[in-house]
């Protein structure tokens, strides 16, 4: 087999890493990698669990790097806070966006330094923002005057970054604008209350909104927050040097056409600007593609031609993306038979099944009418592109957890 030389370590949020296997090459794919976790493991195999592929992070960093530049990525660790993601792109160079005092402890943990740790949600609990005073993350965004009366109340030497609401509709799946982002109307008035309290705006922050979002509303966005600068140096305020063009991009050639309109308009906008810093806050891009997850079939039902199945992860875990409808799953069956080698299907006809989740929720639906061949009770069903929003938002309803607890990493050596 081509499994020769690559390492698998289990990784429990917040715990090290311990070693399991070390026998993969750097060829191996992920479906590689799943079959020898549970042929390696067969009878004390935890499911569901995932795998983190850290040779996808590299190589996105890589892309990263080639494509952007002088883009200084701050990975946004509510997309997957799984601390071996979290350790591998700090040792990579990112720097982080955190939205809360338990994400800032937790790059904190890792010795990544406060310079290095942008707080970017525009609303920010009192004493969350005294903590991020007290270990020394100096930079947030906001986009209210009630914003700007706490940060002079508890953390005055906070730099402040405008976050303004994109205006075009960029077809984002999740779009941030219906609840962030100051008007343009409403900059001036923003601006002037951060400067009569003493606070100073250092530069401005857009999203385009989260997944398929339009890589052109990057450029529009950039215009915008030109226009921004502009206002700033209208009413006097020191000069603005940070431009944060936020989230929003994915992998694959959406984000070559991401890239070109970035370029485009910080060339078109900034070209003139000087010492400008260009922030992103990439969540999706790092997470989604780099995590599979594997699950058990954990029941049965045929009604005729109609085959329905239950596994052991679903919509209130590791699946939770699953209830919109746009979000589109696929996944692949694995059988392996008693001696733990792995069993092909027979019979290749496959039926329109339904998967439903573990919980008792009949809302708690992973795939209809999806074909697949007749399963059995312990085959798996594996799914790829599982790292973006997905443990992150899961719950532990009925008592069950989603793979968070339960991730395998998978580097070359
Ligand atoms: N930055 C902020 C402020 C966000 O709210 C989000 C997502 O909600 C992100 C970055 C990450 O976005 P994405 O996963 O689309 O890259």
């Amino acid at each position: 087999s081509q499994i020769t030389n690559l390492k698998l370590m289990f990784g429990a949020s917040g715990v090290k890493a311990n070693e399991l296997v070390t026998t993969l090459s750097s060829e191996a794919t992920i479906f590689d990698i799943i079959q020898a976790i549970i042929k390696t493991k067969p009878t004390e195999i935890d499911s569901p669990f995932s795998v983190l592929d850290l040779r996808v992070v590299i190589d996105l960093m890589n892309k990263w790097t080639t494509n952007l530049p002088t883009v200084k990525p701050f990975y946004a660790v509510k997309c997957n806070p799984n601390i071996s993601l979290l350790s591998t792109l700090a040792s990579l160079g990112s720097n982080f966006d955190c939205a809360s005092k338990v994400e800032i402890e937790s790059i904190l943990s890792l010795g990544v330094s406060p310079e290095r740790i942008i707080y970017a949600n525009p609303c920010k609990p009192e004493s969350h923002i005294k903590y991020a005073a007290s270990v020394g993350v100096n930079v947030t965004t906001f986009d209210s005057i009630g914003e700007v009366e706490k940060i002079k109340k508890w953390h005055p030497n906070c730099e402040l970054i405008l976050r303004i609401k994109p205006e075009e509709e960029s077809g984002a799946r999740f779009c941030l604008g219906l609840k962030y982002g100051a008007l343009l109307n409403e900059v001036p008035k923003l601006l002037k209350a951060a400067n009569m309290a003493g606070l100073k705006v250092t530069g401005v922050a857009f999203h385009i909104g989260s997944m398929g979002a339009d890589a052109q509303a990057y450029r529009g966005a950039i215009l915008l927050a030109k226009a921004v600068f502009e206002t700033a140096s209208q009413l006097g305020m020191p000069k603005m040097k940070i431009l944060d063009i936020g989230g929003g991009f994915s992998s694959g050639s959406k984000f070559d056409e991401a890239s070109l309109s970035i370029r485009d308009g910080i060339k078109s906008y900034f070209e003139n600007e000087g010492d400008l810093d260009v922030i992103a806050e990439p969540g999706t891009y790092f997470a989604e593609t780099a995590f599979t997850l594997a699950t058990k079939v954990i029941g049965k039902r045929v009604r005729g031609e109609l085959k329905e199945y239950w596994i052991d992860d679903g919509i209130y875990g590791t699946l939770c993306m699953s209830v919109y409808d746009y979000f589109i799953i696929t996944c692949s069956t694995l059988r392996f038979d008693s001696k733990h080698e792995n069993a092909t299907y027979k019979d290749t006809k496959t039926y329109p099944s339904t998967v439903f989740g573990p919980t008792c929720d009949s809302t708690d639906t992973v795939l209809k009418k999806y074909p697949l061949p007749e399963l059995e009770m312990n085959d798996w069903l594996v799914f790829s592109n599982m790292g973006a929003y997905t443990t992150s938002c899961a719950t532990n309803f009925n008592g069950f957890s989603s793979s968070a607890k339960n991730t395998y990493i998978a580097y070359s050596s």
